[in-house]
């Protein structure tokens, strides 16, 4: 049985293997006629063959080289038939350990993390769509975090202190422990997000006008700064207890809930993130709550960059 289940592993594995190859060959061969990433010189030459047998080009001006992944987050990534299968795990958090004990995923801790950054960073950017109509907001705290820092071990403390063991709390209003993320969502499944440098009702309002459609109805819990985006944008601003109801339906439920998602995430599951990688957990929280699927259909992605 263990045998017939071996065989279909390693038939789907093919299959994605061919379906990555296929995609690396469509964007070598769209490279032939675009211009140098470099120089923006329009005269790119053939230069031999990548190992995977993808063409490479060279600019006849400034001498730099390209392959199929070049300017992607695959570039000189290794060991191309694990892509896919990582992509496939990647729909749920896995810790990485599990990842290379019960998965086949057979590579180091430290590549394996590098992978899981490489793969999250393509998540991190917004929508290009607006939020409209019944749009949703709120900030969420996560305690800076260093984790992961070699100055730890190595005598170059990051701050002051001694290392925590894991975890973060995530109450409002601890000043520079805290980093403060901007949460915006409509009903349609649009989700944005940023980390934000301070509260101020300035940096709020610099980062959240430019995601609002005019004429929606922003719901929040009351801080002056969405009052301030709302008529910026031309829509209205209704307050919302946290938790509770309005008349009409007003909440603030559904961001509420996200939050807790990502929290689960970050603080539980991963126990605390370092904060230079928060928000690609958040990129990564998105995807999942917005049902998107991974695998293939996120490397197509990842190679269109
Ligand atoms: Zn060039």
């Amino acid at each position: 049985m263990s045998d017939i289940l071996d065989i279909g592993d390693f038939i789907a594995n093919h299959v994605q293997n061919q379906a990555v190859q296929v995609a690396l060959t469509k964007r070598s061969q769209a490279m032939r006629g675009s211009p140098c990433i470099q120089c923006g010189f329009a005269c790119l030459v053939q230069w031999g063959r990548a190992n995977s047998g993808t063409q490479r080009f060279k600019c006849r001006n400034c001498k730099a080289t390209f392959g199929a992944t070049t300017g992607t987050p695959l570039y000189r990534l290794r060991n191309r038939h694990l892509w896919s299968k990582y992509l496939d795990l990647m729909n749920r958090h896995i810790p990485l350990r599990e990842l290379q004990h019960h998965h086949g995923i057979d590579l180091s801790l430290p590549t394996l993390h590098r992978w899981r950054h490489r793969f999250l960073t393509v998540l991190v950017s917004n929508p290009a769509q607006k939020l409209a109509g019944m749009i949703e907001a709120d900030e969420k705290f996560f305690r800076t975090s260093f984790k992961g820092t070699r100055g730890w071990k190595r005598g170059a403390r990051p701050q002051d202190r001694r290392a925590r063991r894991s975890g973060g709390a995530s109450q409002r209003g601890l000043g520079s422990e805290q980093v403060p993320v901007l949460t915006a969502l409509d009903r349609s499944g649009g989700i944005c997000q940023t980390q934000l440098p301070d509260t101020k009702w300035s940096s709020i309002s610099t980062e959240m006008e430019p995601w609002v459609e005019a004429d929606s109805l922003i719901c929040s819990d009351g801080n002056g700064a969405y009052a301030r985006v709302a008529k910026a944008t031309g829509c209205e601003h209704m307050v919302a207890k946290k938790g509770g109801q309005n008349a009409g339906g007003l909440s603030i439920g559904r961001i509420d809930a996200y939050h807790r998602d990502v929290e689960n995430l970050i603080n539980r599951r991963c126990m605390g993130v370092g904060t230079r990688y928060l928000m690609n957990y958040f990129g990564w929280a998105r995807r999942i709550t917005q049902h998107k699927p991974f695998g293939g259909n996120l490397l197509a992605e990842i190679l269109a960059v």
